[in-house]
């Protein structure tokens, strides 16, 4: 058996297939597991979260990998005031939704409060099944904000909310796939919320170590510097090729044969894979049509957590500007302090071009717009550009436009024969969460088991 790609849902697949009792190589392009989920501890010894870093209520695959690896959580820090930057000038306010504005705020919290009611009518792992999916499909959530949303200011505000939540503008996304996603993370209010939502908790240690230890335990069945370039299959066999790192420093070709292939990869990269024979129209036409948001992770690391003195929460709601939504990353001892922007969208992709440098001085000069000019002083400034990562070319999702899942969404999770499809964008709750990751895992592992008449998980 073949598993392509170490991240969660790689590393989900291989763990469930090995307890299956079936023989697992896992071939991972970079040199280190995780994927969208990477710990790094800094030059000047900060421990970031440059990916994936909250887990909040409901998500219990990644609870329980967390319970069994011993991982504990901490809350995200959220005590104080909250800073909004409206129309350039800062304000403070309490709560999920920023008050300068009353009518925009009241607008706001309606306009929420449909789109949950919405979504909750969309079936999150089959979206195409809404009799009113075409309609819902055509329109982007973008058109839905400009005819239901009245005031300016409420607009503005959800689309700094998609922003965060997608890594895009709300005319990139069709309305349904925006619908489908909230629901499977339970609603758009839950997945903006810190306390309560899905940024409630950050694991001490960093989200990466239980991928860090479930590929330990996997030992030498995971193969790091493995780019995966091609896979033939056939009835029963799959041939997966890929450009494995020799002890001399070379890349050589290193062909694997297997009964089955589990492709664990977010779409876009997928889209890089020679597949022999192709893959069947409709889902080569759902991997070119599925891009990835934009989004780049701004960590300033302090001496202190400053702003807690002033009774501040650390995070930033914006309605312009690079740094659209800041949250206190600092550790849960306090020992220094972490401000941790997103860059996300359009002032992504515009940014790309000034570097790390340019990046880190616009978020400089806007943490100093919220929390005074000490903010613009850090010790250190680290960034992950997402859009660069070739392995997984933007973040923290796939994102998908008008027509795709009523026209392609079938094929998401189809097997292609013996070709079997994982990854946190096939998942049927918490699409684009690490937990979602961990469950396709699990199910495509639970539909190989199938397929070769092994016994399937008591209860999957
Ligand atoms: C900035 C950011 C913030 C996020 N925040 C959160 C959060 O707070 N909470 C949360 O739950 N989720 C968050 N996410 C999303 C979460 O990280 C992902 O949903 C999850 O990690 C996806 O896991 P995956 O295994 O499906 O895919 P990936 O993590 O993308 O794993 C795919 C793996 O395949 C490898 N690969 C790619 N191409 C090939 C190839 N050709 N051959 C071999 N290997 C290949 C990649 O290197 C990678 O290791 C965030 C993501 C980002 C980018």
């Amino acid at each position: 058996m073949v598993v392509v790609g170490a991240g969660y849902a790689g590393l989900s697949a291989a763990r469930n297939l090995v307890d299956a009792g079936l023989d697992v190589v896992v071939l991972e392009a970079r040199g280190r597991v995780g994927g969208r989920v990477w710990s790094e501890t800094t030059r000047a010894g900060a421990l970031v979260d440059h990916g994936g870093q909250w887990i909040g209520p409901g998500q219990h695959h990644l609870q329980g990998w967390a319970d069994d690896l011993g991982v504990t959580t901490f809350p995200t820090f959220g005590d104080g005031a909250n800073v909004e930057i409206r129309e350039g000038r800062r304000h403070l306010f309490t709560g999920l939704v920023p008050t300068s504005d009353r009518e925009g705020s009241a607008d706001a919290v309606a306009a929420l409060l449909e789109l949950d009611l919405l979504a909750h009518e969309v079936a999150p792992g089959e979206p195409w099944t809404h009799p009113d999916a075409i309609a819902l499909d055509r329109r982007t959530l973008g058109d839905w904000v400009v005819s239901e949303v009245g005031s300016a200011a409420a607009r503005a505000m959800i689309t700094t909310a998609t922003l965060g939540v997608f890594g895009a503008e709300p005319c990139e996304l069709s309305l349904l796939y925006a619908l489908a996603y909230a629901h499977g993370g339970g609603s758009m209010s839950a997945l903006l919320r810190t306390a309560g939502g899905a940024q409630e908790r950050r694991f001490h240690g960093g989200a990466q170590q239980m991928a860090v230890r479930v590929a330990e335990a996997l030992g030498d069945r995971v193969v790091l510097d493995a780019p995966v370039s091609s896979v033939r299959h056939g009835p029963g066999r799959v041939s997966v090729t890929a450009d494995r790192v020799t002890p001399d420093g070379h890349r050589r070709p290193w062909r694997v044969d297997a009964d089955r292939v589990v492709v664990a990869i977010p779409p876009a990269t997928q889209g890089r894979i020679a597949f022999d024979p192709p893959l069947p129209g409709r889902r080569d036409q759902l991997v070119q049509r599925s891009p990835m948001g934009s989004v780049t992770k701004i960590h300033a690391v302090y001496e202190r957590p400053f702003w807690r003195d002033e009774g501040l929460s650390g995070q930033v709601v914006a309605d312009t500007g690079a740094l659209r939504l800041v949250f206190d990353d600092s550790p849960d001892d306090a020992s220094h302090g972490v401000l941790m922007g997103f860059l996300a969208g359009h002032e992504d992709r515009i940014l790309d071009g000034s570097g790390t440098a340019g990046r880190a001085a616009v978020a400089l000069a806007e943490l100093a717009a919220a929390f005074g000019p000490v903010a613009g002083s850090p010790i250190e400034v680290v960034e992950q550009h997402w859009s660069a990562e070739p392995f997984t070319r933007g973040g923290p999702v796939a994102c998908l436009g008008p027509g795709v899942l009523t026209g392609c969404g079938p094929a998401l999770r189809e097997p292609v024969g013996p070709v079997h499809w994982a990854g946190t964008e096939t998942a049927t709750a918490w699409s684009g969460y690490i937990d979602g990751a961990i469950s396709s895992g699990l199910r495509a592992a639970d539909e190989v088991t199938a397929a070769l008449g092994r016994p399937v998980r008591q209860g999957a």
